[in-house]
């Protein structure tokens, strides 16, 4: 059997994994239009902070080391068609730009997404960045020392915006950060959460520039120099825009069905309207375990999830992608938190009923001093018509995040309030108090639906 996969991230890499597993005699192909195998976004942050010092590090796979496990890698290869009927993609070589064909048995397509680009004037100017891949790592790193480069102004507060913001006033340069919503990654926390956050980063020199909307760059000489939003105007070096994804699937729009936002339309089993055609990824929906319905999530947990089972489902359809909560954390100066699920600011989009309950406490027993202690906040949000838990969020100057991955596992078990609130966990003052504090939440929210 002969498997082409396409795109070397997080999708394409556990796919290849999976196949050298299920398939070893399989002919594996790999394509990547980039001229680096399978760079991890994820690892930026610490790059651009000078933690990993080395951008090639920041991959999981290398060229040499797949081809020793017979893996056929090719680099700075752009696949540009499918001819579903023949079996065949198009593949160009961008390297001696020549074309050629190539057959598949099957075909994983993990091409993934590329930043979305706010369509107002001046978008085109020099200096304005964007966070996603190997050459923008770079080119960001270069303006993290560069002295010219002092007022930085970062576009969108979701957690790559905050990623960004971190690093550059970590650098030194004074930053801002516009989103046109009133609270930062108000997708990911709600108020309790973002307020304690939004001074986190005020008193670290973030400048925070809320609910206002871009409307126009300004430059000199073809450089950026303002941000113009309906509010005020931002002076600016480098403007650096994390405003959301959008699917790399043009290519495919006479070839597979679409959703409206143009990610690819799949199946439980990750198989596309064309047969042997698989797809994974942020160019696909994951199954949202609060709600059982398709949504996008693009996070390189779900697209590893993905790759892995497109391959489990490659010659007969029997093992549905699990759905997915949601879930990931985050560091912002002195703070880590972690969400999963539906929170109270996102219900509105799910066709589920929500409640939530609300608890601070100390991560340690109050007997323990300041000095080894921190203040914790949690929230447990559920469904108030059958206690089904649907989604938290934790927060501390203690990493604490780890609980959350427990709240996403009752999430995908359909457990209730009932079920968390005397679940046995762990206690020993250097880690925890006697309840857990997931104990804590649940028993509250137990008595708030008693109290109905
Ligand atoms: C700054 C940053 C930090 C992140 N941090 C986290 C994190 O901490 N945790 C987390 O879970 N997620 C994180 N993510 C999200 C995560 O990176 C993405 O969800 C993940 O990369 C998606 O993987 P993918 O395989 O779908 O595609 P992508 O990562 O988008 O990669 C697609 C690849 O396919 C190649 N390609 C595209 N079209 C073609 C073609 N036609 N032919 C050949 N090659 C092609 C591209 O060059 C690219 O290399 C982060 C993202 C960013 C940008």
């Amino acid at each position: 059997m002969k498997v082409v996969v396409v795109g070397s991230s997080h999708g394409g890499f556990e796919a290849v994994q999976e196949l050298l597993q299920d398939y070893p005699q399989a002919e594996i192909q790999w394509y990547e239009k980039g001229d680096f195998l399978s760079f991890l976004s994820c690892g930026m942050q610490l790059y651009l902070e000078g933690v990993v010092k080395d951008v090639n590090s920041v991959s999981y796979a290398t060229k040499e080391d797949m081809e020793k496990k017979g893996v056929h890698v090719f680099i700075q290869q752009d696949v540009t068609a499918i001819n579903p009927t023949e079996h065949q993609v198009t593949v160009h070589n961008l390297a001696d730009d020549t074309t050629r064909t190539e057959g598949y048995d099957k075909l994983i397509i993990s091409t993934g997404a590329v930043p979305a680009q706010i369509p107002v004037a001046g978008n085109d100017l020099k200096n304005i960045y964007f966070m996603r891949g190997r050459d923008w790592a770079m080119k960001l790193k270069r303006a993290t020392v560069e002295p010219l480069i002092n007022k930085v102004v970062v576009i969108g507060s979701g957690y790559i915006g905050i990623e960004a913001a971190e690093a550059f006033a970590k650098a030194g340069k004074q930053v801002t950060i516009i989103d046109v919503l009133p609270r930062i990654l108000g997708t990911y926390l709600d108020s309790e959460f973002t307020d304690v956050l939004a001074q986190e980063l005020k008193q670290n020199n973030v400048d925070l520039a809320l609910g206002e909307n871009v409307k126009k760059f300004v430059g000199d000489n073809g450089k950026v120099q303002q941000v113009v939003t309906d509010k005020g105007t931002y002076a600016a070096d480098l403007v650096i825009e994390s405003v959301g994804v959008k699917p790399n699937t043009a290519w495919l729009a006479d070839t597979l069905e679409l959703n409206d936002d143009q990610t690819i339309k799949t199946d439980q089993y990750q198989r596309t309207s064309q047969p042997d055609i698989f797809a994974v990824g942020d160019a696909t929906y994951v199954t949202f375990a609060p709600t059982g319905q398709p949504a996008k999530i693009a996070l390189a947990t779900n697209s590893r999830r993905q790759g892995r089972y497109a391959v489990k489902n490659l010659e007969k359809a029997s093992q549905p992608t699990p759905a997915v909560s949601g879930s990931s954390a985050l560091s912002v100066f002195r703070y880590h938190f972690a969400s999963t699920g539906i929170k109270d600011a996102t219900a509105k989009n799910y066709p589920v009923q929500s409640a939530s309950v609300y608890v601070e406490d100390s991560y340690r027993p109050p007997f323990v001093p300041d000095t080894h202690n921190a203040k914790v906040q949690f929230k447990l949000t559920y469904n108030p018509e059958n206690g089904q838990i649907l989604g938290a969020q934790i927060m501390s100057t203690a990493d604490v995040t780890a609980n959350i991955n427990t709240i996403s596992l009752a999430i995908q078990q359909h457990l209730t309030v009932a079920d968390l609130a005397y679940t046995d966990f762990f206690f020993q003052p250097g880690f925890d108090r006697p309840w857990n504090i997931m104990n804590v939440a649940a028993q509250k929210a137990q008595r708030q639906l008693q109290a109905k």
